[in-house]
């Protein structure tokens, strides 16, 4: 299915109009990049019950299993590139006046392609949090082994407690601050990007229902219809590394004219 060029001569305008703009991703975005998402039936992750591995109940009846799995994760990001859709998402920053980039996705993908002005809602990958005091650790900068026991679970640098991922498990609260920001930012828009999810959780309706509420364009890219298409002016049918770099050479041509 594709747009028909009246459509996409509109699209090109609106986002080249656009100044405050606010862009959701979820894991469509990575999955390009080869990562594969929970859902997906191949894979290491696939042979394990997500009640085992994304709730904090499970991470206290098996530690090792959970954070061997989380390495293996590790290992999966730090092996997988940023796509295209990655980059223009990063070129994106420096040319609207106010951006934020709202993001699912739980590995570096965005920041390896330069964006900054972001925030994760649903935790890092990289790092692990204390279990006592709530403080986060970034795994990279610590001596932590490939695969653990229950001798060398990650330990608190401070205090020497077991540490869990920083990740936001079922049954758990996003961060505030991201949430806020988030809120914020798409209450306040005039363009909502929403790239690679169906949008089904941690807020997706609500960020698209602020958006709306300020008469925002909601603009989405994904190969496929989600929760949040029906609010969406522009449903671009297409993965993002194929549409946003296409799209967006077009927008930057038209604003130098
Ligand atoms: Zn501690």
């Amino acid at each position: 299915m594709e747009i028909s060029p009246e459509t996409h001569e509109q699209l090109i305008n609106t986002l080249a109009k656009a100044r405050r703009v606010f862009v959701f991703t979820g894991a469509g975005a990575s999955k390009e990049s080869g990562l594969p998402t929970f859902r997906d039936i191949d894979g290491e992750w696939s042979k394990h019950d997500p009640m085992t591995f994304a709730t904090f109940e499970g991470f206290l009846a098996n530690p090792v299993k959970v954070w061997n799995l989380y390495r293996l994760r590790q290992r999966q990001i730090a092996e997988a590139k940023p796509n295209s859709g990655h980059i223009t998402i990063a070129r994106m920053e420096s040319f609207y006046p106010e951006f934020l980039l709202c993001t699912q996705n739980v590995d570096d993908l965005h920041e390896r392609a330069g964006s900054r002005k972001m925030v994760k809602l649903h935790g890092d990958a990289w790092q692990m949090r204390c279990l006592e005091t709530g403080d986060v650790f970034d795994t990279r900068e610590l001596d932590l082994p490939e695969e653990f026991t229950e001798e060398t679970l990650p330990r608190c640098p401070e205090c020497g407690s077991l540490c869990r991922p920083n990740i936001v498990w079922f049954g758990e609260y996003v961060p505030r601050e991201a949430m806020m920001a988030s809120i914020a930012s798409s209450s306040s828009c005039d363009l909502m990007l929403v790239v690679g999810t169906s949008g089904e959780v941690s807020g997706g309706y609500g960020f698209a229902e602020y958006a709306l509420a300020n008469r925002a364009t909601i603009v989405e890219v994904n190969p496929s219809q989600g929760a949040l298409t029906r609010y969406a002016t522009f449903w671009i049918p297409e993965p993002a590394g194929t549409a946003l770099p296409r799209i967006w050479e077009l927008v930057t041509a038209r604003s130098q004219n």
